[in-house]
């Protein structure tokens, strides 16, 4: 087989990266490892920043997220028994969010490949990418029982934090930097209605817990929990309880119960790989940086790369010119670690760590007090959330 870009993973970065190159004539062959129940039904990501939406807009892919996506203008910071709503348009000049599952974003851009665009094979696993410093890159994969090889101008490797691509980087060239964190996110889904009409960031003495949503009949709440924790060490009624418990606030709000249709639990991971390209190699979205998720960010950023990489293969392919493919890493990686930054300082805000002193936990409080109490801390807060805009 042979294409002009190879994109390895069928996730948001690879779908949505395969759908703009759909738009701007350019051959491409998506490989997913997964079959297609499978990637249209993980559990993920929720919350699409402005430029998210405005980029699935603009490529065709956001009509029935306007239709059903739920836009939020704010968040409640909860703390000392008390709710803060930061109010995001007032804030950053009309921006917002929209809660909108990634399972759907992905269910919405499989569904344009296969009517509109070139070739999405499902259970075709990449197993390795050669001649990344020729100009005539190749990726070995399994497809039906057999290997197989894919010759291309370009490979994009879109594959995830587990995937292949990155090892196509020679270890003398690629840096890491990585900080794990000693707790991570039991998360639920529960057939019931949100208790809230935005998103609730909780800090209490018990540990951190978030109150999301999925659609208006369907909410999605999390738990901090030591990061080795077993899903099945929590019955049903204990996590309502404890969310109950981490909730808690003085008057009169109440937290819906319903069935829990869904449990899992996420380590919390920050991590970048540099750089995003060697030769005629490319990686994008949780291939090369992961976040912890408590600032909305992961599906973000791989969204923004796949962007940004889009305009310079067009740029490329049009004029010839390697100049922004040149400067791809470096454009990414700026706002790579803009939202690492924020990602950390909203999970090490929020959370409790297990050696945390007394003094450390009057700092956190310190701390929401202030973008409480003040419209500059405010803002900080409100332009990462809803995005620093694509450019
Ligand atoms: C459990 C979990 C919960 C999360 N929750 C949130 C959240 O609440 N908020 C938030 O903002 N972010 C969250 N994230 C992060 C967010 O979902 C990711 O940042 C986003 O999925 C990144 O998209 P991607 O396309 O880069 O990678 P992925 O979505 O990981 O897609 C990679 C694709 O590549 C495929 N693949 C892997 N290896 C191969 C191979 N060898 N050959 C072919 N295909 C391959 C995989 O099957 C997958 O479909 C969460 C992540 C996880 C893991």
């Amino acid at each position: 087989m042979r294409t002009t870009v190879g994109i390895i993973g069928g996730g948001p970065a690879g779908l949505l990266l395969a759908r703009l190159l759909d738009r701007a004539g350019i051959e491409s062959v998506v490989l997913e490892h997964r079959d297609r129940a499978y990637v249209e039904q993980r559990q993920r990501a929720g919350i699409l920043e402005q430029g998210t939406m405005d980029a699935l807009r603009a490529c065709g892919a956001g009509e029935r997220m306007d239709r059903e996506g739920l836009v939020h203008h704010g968040i409640e910071l909860r703390f000392d028994r008390r709710g803060h709503r930061i109010d995001f348009p007032s804030l950053t000049g009309g921006r917002g969010v929209m809660v909108y599952a990634q399972t759907e974003v992905v269910k919405d851009l499989v569904a344009l490949r296969l009517a509109e665009g070139g070739p999405l094979l499902f259970e075709a696993e990449a197993v390795a990418v050669e001649g990344t410093e020729t100009g005539e890159p190749l990726i070995r994969f399994r497809h039906e029982g057999r290997e197989e090889t894919l010759s291309c101008e370009v490979v994009i490797g879109c594959d995830g934090f587990h995937g292949i691509a990155r090892q196509g980087i020679p270890r003398s060239v690629r840096r890491t930097y990585e900080r794990v964190y000693p707790y991570g996110w039991l998360g639920i889904l529960a057939d019931v209605p949100p208790s809230c009409e935005e998103l609730i960031y909780a800090h209490s003495p018990r540990g951190f817990a978030l109150h999301s949503m999925r659609t208006p009949e369907i909410s999605r709440l999390y738990l901090q929990v030591p990061s080795d924790t077993d899903p099945d060490d929590w019955p049903d009624e204990r996590i309502w309880d404890e969310l109950d418990a981490r909730f808690a606030v003085d008057g009169d709000w109440e937290l819906r119960r319903g069935p829990i249709t869904q449990k899992s639990v996420t380590p919390m991971r920050s991590w970048v790989t540099e750089p995003m390209r060697h030769g005629r190699l490319f990686l994008a979205g949780d291939a090369a940086h992961i976040v912890p998720p408590t600032g909305a960010k992961g599906l973000n950023l791989a969204i923004a790369d796949v962007c940004v990489l889009a305009r310079a293969l067009e740029h490329w392919r049009s004029t010839g010119s390697e100049d922004l493919l040149d400067a791809y890493s470096d454009t990414c990686l700026r706002r790579v670690w803009r939202a690492e930054h924020f990602s950390y300082f909203m999970t090490t805000a929020l959370h409790t760590d297990p050696g945390q002193s007394a003094f450390d936990g009057k700092l956190q409080l310190a701390q929401l007090h202030r973008i409480a109490d003040s419209t500059a801390a405010a803002t900080e807060l409100a332009e990462n959330y809803t995005g620093i805009p694509l450019g």
